[in-house]
């Protein structure tokens, strides 16, 4: 027996997870200097230039350890969402906080529940943790939310082994999103034991009435776990930055699991400026949403269809072509998403660029389709 043998049998059976193609890799196979990546739902104008002036000062001291306790961004986060500092755990990005949460819950005698289509690291953290994932089919393709969460199917998995339900509003891959109606009947329907996650990973992004505010939830829901992002719409994915918003009491103890200095301290700094800078949120959303309806109207004028996306990125169905569409965009400098990995090999899925990036995606779809 090899010590690879002795590893736990759900780490040897984990998939890495598999991220867009790095850019450079691809400027490099080509030979190109201008490739187009519309494959991680990076935010296309960079980073908020706040974010970007206090890094060279942040960086006179990186022979230091962070700040453990995130002190001036837990301080910021808190004015800014109106929540006490002891609500707020910073992760790693957001994949840290979910990984947090379920080794707070889960292990070989348990169950995670989430859809089929979810975001993929729900899956990788149940696995890691030995628990079983139970997964709800999504709604039909024909439904009004085609691809969505079918919150009913997932109640309807929720056994006494359930310990956390992983939700994403907006869900990546497919954008769908769940109204505030909906998400709430469904809290209210889940036994109190049970970890309710909502990852709003897109959160800035959308625009919806009927979108819900879970923040005004969580007095309501002791069991109630919202994570978001400066991976997103703040631009800074490379730094590392999520959170959880909890109960003050689940809180404590995901800063028990945490790790001493999970947010580095570039990250810490960056994201404490992106959140005074309203102005490029204003204009990544406004950006993403002239984005989007122009996706939209190229496909609809090509007959091609597409899940409607409360997102950054369109996820469109090209058929048995799609593996054939995604190489020969990568020939012609242009990285968008597989998703067959999802298990709906005949969509890719593309992130709002910007005007000119659109241009180029259009005109090289024009030639590759
Ligand atoms: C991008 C994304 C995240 C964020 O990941 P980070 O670790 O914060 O970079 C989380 N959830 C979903 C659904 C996402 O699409």
């Amino acid at each position: 027996m090899s010590v690879i043998d002795s590893a736990l049998l759900q780490i040897r059976q984990l998939q890495p997870y598999s991220p867009g193609k790095p850019i450079e890799e691809l400027e490099r196979e080509l030979g190109i200097s201008n490739a187009v990546k519309l494959a991680s739902n990076e935010n296309p104008l960079g980073c908020s230039p706040l974010a970007r002036s206090v890094l060279q000062q942040a960086s006179e001291h990186i022979e230091l350890y962070p700040d453990a306790n995130a002190y001036y961004l837990k301080q910021r986060l808190g004015q800014k969402l109106a929540i006490d500092e002891n609500q707020i755990t910073i992760g790693n990005g957001s994949n840290d906080v979910l990984d947090l949460i379920a080794r707070s819950f889960l292990d070989a005698s348990t169950e995670a529940v989430f859809s089929r289509y979810a975001f993929m690291v729900y899956g990788m953290v149940t696995q890691a943790c030995g628990a079983t994932a139970k997964i709800a089919d999504a709604l039909d393709r024909d439904s009004d939310s085609p691809y969505g969460h079918d919150l009913e199917a997932m109640a309807k998995l929720i056994t006494n082994k359930t310990r956390v339900v992983f939700i994403a509003n907006p869900n990546n891959p497919t954008g769908t999103w769940l109204s505030s109606d909906a998400l709430r009947a469904f809290a209210e329907a889940v036994p109190e034991h049970i970890a309710i996650v909502v990852d709003e990973a897109y959160f800035e992004y959308v625009e919806l009435e009927q979108y819900p505010d879970t923040l005004q939830w969580l007095d309501r829901f002791p069991n109630l776990i919202v994570t978001r992002t400066f991976s997103k719409i703040y631009g800074l994915a490379g730094l590392r930055i999520g959170y959880a918003l909890s109960s003050p009491e689940l809180c404590d103890l995901f800063n028990r699991v945490r790790q001493p200095f999970n947010g580095n301290s570039l990250g810490l700094s960056a994201a404490r400026a992106a959140l005074d800078d309203d102005a490029f949120v204003d204009r990544s959303r406004r950006g993403n949403a002239a984005g989007l309806q122009s996706m939209q109207r190229w496909f609809e004028q090509q007959g091609i269809a597409y899940i409607p996306s409360a997102g950054n990125f369109l996820t469109v169905r090209f058929g048995d072509s799609s593996e054939r569409i995604y190489q020969d965009l990568l020939q012609r400098g242009i990285i968008v998403r597989p998703v067959a990995n999802y298990g709906i090999p005949e969509f890719l899925r593309i992130s709002v660029g910007t005007e000119d990036q659109l241009q180029q995606l259009y005109q090289a779809l024009g030639a590759v389709l």
